[in-house]
């Protein structure tokens, strides 16, 4: 776990947010409120509450029928940009369960977790490192060097309070006298204790006996411990790089802010396995990669990212160098995925724990090393988070405003809606759906007013819609409408195919 540095202010982002939004309000254009995007999600299909009709568990959310296509199509981008694109690049699928000794290696076990403390009062529980942060951002109002207030009142060698002991962090909630941040009141602080992230399971051994067995918290692992396999079967020389997509689960304490941090969630994880001497240029390069891949690939504003380098007092002890990619959540400025130098620590560790040997034979140089690692990790699900805040559009005049999604026709999950005018003309609008759909994921809609169909198509990201009419199709021809401009033309229908593949 990583600290989410200073801006971790809850408070502080929420009236920034307030202010951009209406520094932006201009008539037409409006921020995103999460409850509006939140509502939208649930109406139209992309996330629901699970289980809710048991009454919900908290923070958990199944993709629905949108939100599923969405999150695909966001997954196969990636693996185009970085496997199908790049000579030196193998998918891998681990195992979800694995070995538990892989888990002390890699220090998960001892290591995993997040400090927390409890309000005795009310029996809330908090991440004190988040509350502290919170603390740091508000002091920053009425002081003008907080650092050496800190120093001077607690003893603190920096602003990082993930980095502080249990008992300073304690000492420091107590100590200013830090309020509940739920119920606003005074607080009753226990001491802050760790609280391992890791969910358990139980394997059954024998009748009476069984082991414990680890949920994994990331995917990264899996990589590590098929290193010598994949260098083995795929040939690959140093630099070679694995990816890997797929669940991980932490049993978050304050899992937060609709999908951004959940209990189950999905990560896609990039190993580049690289020499020792070439880590800080990698990651370099690696950094500019997945900008690239964010505003070019997948559309997102690049005014809503920023890159954050991790102070040395801030960084893991294994990283040579870190950086956050924050995203401009209506929250505020959040981490939406990270790109770490781990040096060599995994591969080291999974070699002292398995006596196994992890160093690759250089046959071009006649040498023998362990390759330093660089990690661009993200979380598919918060990524797909930032597709809908950056895609959420009102535009239009007071009452006349629109709702929309405009989503990349890449990743819209639905690509084309075919509508006849009038359901008398269905047949003809299913062969223009069948003709569509070898193509393109489509959806049929032939109830309600014309009007109400392309809207509720704009509201879920649908960026054309085909739409049938007797006279037009008499004469060989459909009409394409734009999600965005809402403009229309006419295209013959034999081109039809040509013409849309060219626009997405
Ligand atoms: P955070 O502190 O924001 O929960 P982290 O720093 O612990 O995240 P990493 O361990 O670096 O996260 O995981 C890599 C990526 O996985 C993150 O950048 C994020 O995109 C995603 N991720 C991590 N935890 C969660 C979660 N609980 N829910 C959704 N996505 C997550």
């Amino acid at each position: 776990m990583k600290s989410q540095g200073p801006q971790g202010n809850y408070y502080k982002n929420a009236l920034g947010y307030f202010y951009d939004y209406f520094l932006s309000f201009n008539y037409c254009i409006m921020a995103v409120e999460m409850k509006d995007l939140v509502d939208l999600c649930k109406a139209r299909w992309f996330v629901y509450p699970w289980s809710e009709i048991y009454g919900w568990l908290a923070n958990s959310w199944d993709y629905g029928p949108y939100g599923a296509l969405l999150k695909e199509n966001i997954k196969n981008l990636w693996i185009k940009e970085f496997v199908q694109k790049r000579p030196d690049m193998v998918l891998l699928d681990s195992a979800i369960l694995m070995n538990p000794q892989v888990w002390v290696a890699s220090g998960h076990v001892g290591g995993f977790s997040d400090p927390l403390i409890d309000d005795k009062n009310t029996k809330q529980r908090f991440r004190a490192d988040k509350l502290l942060e919170g603390l740091i951002e508000d002091l920053k109002k009425d002081k003008s060097d907080v650092f050496a207030y800190l120093t001077e009142k607690y003893g603190v060698n920096n602003l990082v309070p993930e980095s502080w002991s249990l008992e300073k962090q304690t000492e420091v909630m107590r100590g200013e006298k830090l309020n509940n941040p739920d119920t606003k009141t005074p607080w009753d602080w226990s001491d802050a204790k760790k609280f391992n992230l890791m969910f358990r399971t139980s394997q059954w051994v024998t009748e009476d006996s069984s082991a414990t067995l680890y949920l994994r918290p990331e995917t990264a692992q899996g990589i590590f411990v098929d290193f010598a396999n994949i260098l083995r079967t795929s040939r690959k020389k140093v630099p070679f790089w694995v990816a890997q997509v797929g669940k991980a689960f932490r049993n978050e304490i304050t899992p937060w802010n609709f999908i951004f941090r959940t209990r189950e969630f999905e990560q896609m994880e990039i190993e580049y396995f690289c020499e020792p001497w070439k880590d800080l240029e990698t990651h370099a390069t690696w950094k500019a990669d997945c900008m690239k891949f964010l505003t070019k690939t997948l559309g997102l504003d690049e005014a809503n990212l920023r890159l954050r380098d991790h102070e040395p007092d801030e960084l893991s002890h294994y990283s040579n160098a870190t950086t956050d990619i924050e995203y401009k959540y209506p929250f505020g400025w959040w981490e939406l995925r990270w790109v770490a130098d781990r040096t060599d620590f995994d591969l080291k560790a999974h070699m002292s724990e398995s006596k196994q040997d992890l160093s690759y034979f250089d046959p071009v140089n006649n040498r023998k090393f362990i390759p330093y690692v660089i990690e661009p990790s993200i979380g598919l699900t918060r990524l797909l988070l930032c597709t809908l805040i950056d895609a959420y559009t009102i535009d239009g005049e007071w009452e006349e405003t629109r709702t929309y999604l405009k989503l990349d026709p890449k990743i819209a999950p639905i690509k084309v809606g075919v509508l006849p005018v009038v359901k008398k003309i269905g047949e003809d609008a299913k062969i223009v759906f069948d003709i569509l759909s070898d193509e393109f994921v489509c959806e049929y809609d032939e109830v309600g007013s014309i009007g109400k169909r392309y809207a509720r198509f704009d509201e879920i990201g649908t960026p054309f819609c085909v739409t049938i009419d007797s006279n037009n199709f008499e004469s060989g021809n459909v009409t394409v409408r734009y999600r965005d401009s809402m403009e229309q033309e006419v295209v013959p229908l034999i081109e039809l195919v040509d013409f849309l593949k060219s626009k997405m």
